[in-house]
């Protein structure tokens, strides 16, 4: 059973903590205590994090590791673990809830009030069979990913630190506990607002609604106007248009989450949920990352019309609030033309095609030499990454004039159907035109970043966290926080992957 007796207490941080959905009362989640860790050591401490909130940097000194290991608790927090419910893999799953993620409160920082969660904290009422721990290699691969996304300028969860443990914990074999405490601005999840409606509990589902839009979501109120002054027709709009811009930046990275099941998409339009994802290496629009996502239901190319089918849930979990199903579809169906434009517009920032205002036409041509570009990158499994770093640079040495090495041919080094890339090329310089390349290419190398989290790098940093070293994974913390800088000295670190990555599996168990 979950832990119920109160850890001693740890000093705490000068906070003045908020518990704003716990005051919406004890229908939405359950006090409980975190479950104590043996032996926990730091393995990461995100100092740059600190800063960026504002936060006492004594927070991640020794005095706190207990707590961060959930064997004492920060006074003022108020633990707790939240009921959501959601359709998993198409099938509607029921109640889940944070199994092993716990709740601590919010705390206020320089950038907006922060919930904060211990993830692997223990079981709660919402585990089921779960052991409510999260093993080290998990835990790596899910602060590092956080992290990576916020240097690529991508809405994630943040990851504060991460404790290990030598603590046993069996998966398909024996490995060790570990715990990140993530932060976000609100964790919940579109599965939070699916469970109340399952219920036919309309009045909480109202008090949840009115809670994200009055702390969250304020501009739905603005919104609403447009909506015939229907607020919660607002809020399905907003999070429709904040998933649409998500889901374009992942496809314009190459990221695939790997388990986009209702419960793991978030209200604000944040990455949430690191478990099997991966950044692609050869570009291949049918990759699944997920090795238990047999039938590819959560492959790259499919992860947008998923999106539309979670976001579908949410709007018939929404309807007995916005009362108007035509207004609810016609809210649904912006994401038909907006998720096309937003693409497009990362697409476009990719090529470096963001100085003019584009008209409709140069829209739809610039789409069609994304898209011929994308045939040939998928024929060829060109390695997705690699492809657009050094096009930026071709680009910024104005194809190779400014630099003794031409860069035009490290992208060509790439590709094996030279005819059909010096094609494609030459419609894409005709395109760039008298266009100044030297100013493009440093826009497009701050768009196509040189460093992603590739599954062999996490692996490697596993491998050496296991022996209790977690020197790689600062390496890692350290290229990924700012992933368009060059960071010399750590070529291999941006390279190919090695053969032996193909054959990594990585699942949904953690
Ligand atoms: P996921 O697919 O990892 O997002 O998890 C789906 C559900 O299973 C959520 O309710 C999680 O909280 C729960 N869960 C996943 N792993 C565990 C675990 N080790 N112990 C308890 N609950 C878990
Ligand atoms: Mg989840």
């Amino acid at each position: 059973m979950f832990s119920a007796s109160a850890p001693s207490s740890a000093p705490s941080p000068s906070w003045d903590w908020t518990h704003r959905l716990t005051q919406l009362g004890p229908r939405f989640f359950t006090r409980l205590q975190p479950t104590p860790l043996a032996a926990p050591v730091w393995a990461m401490r995100n100092r740059a994090l600190l800063d960026e909130l504002g936060w006492s940097s004594d927070l991640l000194d020794d005095a706190h590791l207990s707590a961060f290991a959930g064997n004492s608790v920060l006074p003022g927090s108020d633990p707790m673990a939240t009921v959501y419910s959601g359709h998993q893999f198409g099938q509607w799953a029921g109640q889940l809830g944070d199994g092993r993620a716990i709740w601590l409160g919010e705390a206020p920082s320089r950038l907006g009030p922060q919930e904060i969660q211990l993830k692997g904290a223990g079981r709660t009422p919402y585990s089921r069979g779960g052991d409510g721990r999260a093993v080290l290699r998990s835990s790596i691969r899910e602060y590092l990913c956080s992290e990576a996304m916020h240097g690529l300028g991508i809405a994630t969860t943040r990851a504060l630190c991460l404790v290990a443990s030598p603590e046993p914990v069996r998966r398909e074999t024996l490995e060790t506990a570990a715990l990140v405490t993530r932060l976000a601005p609100s964790f919940l999840r579109f599965g939070h607002f699916e469970h109340f409606a399952a219920q036919g509990d309309v009045d909480s589902l109202r008090t949840l609604a009115d809670h994200a839009i009055a702390h969250h979501l304020p501009e739905c109120h603005a919104r609403a106007e447009h909506l015939n002054g229907n607020v919660y027709a607002a809020l399905l709009q907003v999070v429709q248009e904040r998933t649409a811009h998500l889901l374009a930046q992942w496809q314009a990275v190459g990221f695939c989450h790997g388990v986009m099941n209702t419960d793991n998409m978030s209200l604000l339009g944040l990455t949430i949920d690191y478990g099997p994802f991966q950044f692609m290496d050869g570009f291949d629009p049918g990759h699944i990352c997920n090795h238990t996502d047999t039938q590819g239901r959560y492959a790259y190319s499919r992860q947008p019309n998923i999106a539309y089918w979670n976001l579908f849930c949410l709007a018939q979990a929404l309807l007995p609030l916005i009362e108007d199903q035509d207004l609810t579809l016609q809210v649904l169906e912006g994401y038909k033309t907006g998720f096309p434009r937003e693409l497009g517009d990362a697409m476009r920032a990719k090529l470096g095609l963001t100085g003019d205002l584009a008209t409709e036409d140069q829209r739809e041509a610039d789409w069609q030499l994304v898209e011929d570009l994308l045939q040939l990158l998928a024929s060829e499994r060109v390695d997705y990454t690699l492809f657009w770093r050094r096009l930026s640079h071709a680009v910024a040495s104005g194809w190779g004039q400014h630099k003794p090495h031409a860069p035009a041919t490290d992208v060509q080094d790439l590709l094996i159907d030279r005819h059909r890339w010096q094609a494609w090329l030459s419609r894409y310089q005709a395109r760039l035109g008298q266009a100044d390349l030297a100013q493009i290419g440093q826009t497009m190398l701050r768009t196509n970043p040189k460093f992603v989290l590739r599954n062999h790098l996490a692996e490697l940093a596993i491998r050496q966290a296991q022996t209790g070293d977690y020197s790689e994974i600062e390496t890692l913390h350290n290229l990924l926080k700012s992933p368009f800088d060059e960071h010399l000295g750590f070529e291999a670190h941006a390279d190919l992957p090695p053969d032996w990555a193909s054959q990594l599996e990585i699942s949904c168990s953690s």
